[in-house]
C-alpha cells in the first residue's frame, strides 16, 4: 500500500503512535469514500450502457483512491508553536502541508476529551483544506467552498450531531466546507431523532447530503484528471 500521510516533526515535537494510526485511518476513511462514490458511478456507468456487455469497469480500492485524487502524500508536521490551550490545533498550509500545532492534545483516555487520537474528524477537517487547495491546482479555483449555496453556507443545521462533526465554529465558507467534506466521508448528516446514531435525515441534513454527493463526483474526477496529466 502506498503511503498517504507523511509524519514529521519540529524540534522537541513528537507523534504518539495513538494519534499517527488515527491520522492514517482519516486518510483511509477519505480513501473508503472516493472509492465508494467514484466505483457507483463506474458502475452505474457500465450498467447503463446498452446491450453489449462491455468490459467491467476498474473498481478503486481505498488506498490508491486517496492517492489519485491528493496526487502525492500529505505532510503531517507537528509544530513547536502553540496557538493556546484554547486555540485551534491545525492550518492547512499547502495541498501536501498541514499543520499541527502543540496546543493539539495527542492523546486522552477519556474519549469525551478530544485529542488527534480520538478525532479522525480533526484529520479529515484539516485534509478537506488540503483537498481545496489540490482543487485550486487542479482547476484554478476552491471550488468546494466557491459552489456552496448561500441556504448552506450556515450552522444552523444540517449537520450530524456530535460536536466532533463540526470541527470549527468559523462561519466562513472555507470552514463550513471542509466540515461538510467530514460528514461527507462518514456519510453523517442531522438526523430526526438524534437519540440515535442512524435513521431518517432532516430536510437540512438532506440538503447538505445531496449537494456534497452531487459535486464530490465532479471534484474528485477533475482531481484525478489533473494528477494524471499535472
Ligand atoms: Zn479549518
Amino acid at each position: 500500500m502506498s503511503e498517504l500521510i507523511n509524519f514529521q516533526v519540529e524540534p522537541n515535537q513528537i507523534w504518539e503512535e495513538i494519534e499517527t494510526s488515527t491520522v492514517q485511518q482519516a486518510a483511509l476513511d477519505i480513501g473508503t469514500a472516493i472509492a465508494r462514490d467514484i466505483n457507483r458511478s463506474r458502475l452505474a456507468a457500465g450498467l447503463s450502457a446498452e446491450g453489449e456487455e462491455g468490459p467491467s469497469p476498474e473498481l478503486l480500492e481505498p488506498a490508491d483512491a486517496f492517492v489519485k485524487v491528493f496526487g502525492r502524500p500529505v505532510r503531517f508536521l507537528r509544530k513547536a508553536s502553540s496557538m493556546g490551550p484554547t486555540g485551534f490545533w491545525g492550518q492547512a498550509i499547502l495541498r501536501d502541508l498541514i499543520w499541527v500545532h502543540s496546543n493539539a492534545r495527542h492523546s486522552s483516555a477519556d474519549d469525551r476529551i478530544a485529542a488527534v487520537s480520538n478525532r479522525p474528524q480533526f484529520a479529515v477537517h484539516e485534509l478537506g483544506h488540503a483537498f481545496e487547495n489540490m482543487l485550486l491546482d487542479a482547476v484554478g479555483q476552491k471550488k468546494g467552498r466557491n459552489s456552496l449555496p448561500n441556504s448552506l453556507a450556515n450552522r444552523t443545521a444540517g449537520f450530524f450531531h456530535l460536536g466532533r462533526f463540526q470541527q470549527s465554529k468559523d462561519l466562513g465558507r472555507g470552514e463550513i466546507f471542509a466540515d461538510m467534506f467530514i460528514g461527507w466521508v462518514y456519510d453523517r448528516w442531522q438526523l430526526k431523532n438524534t437519540n440515535l446514531l442512524d435513521g431518517p435525515l432532516t430536510d437540512a441534513g438532506t440538503a447538505r447530503k445531496k449537494f456534497m454527493d452531487d459535486i464530490m463526483v465532479d471534484l474528485i474526477d477533475a482531481a484525478m484528471t489533473h494528477n494524471k496529466n499535472p
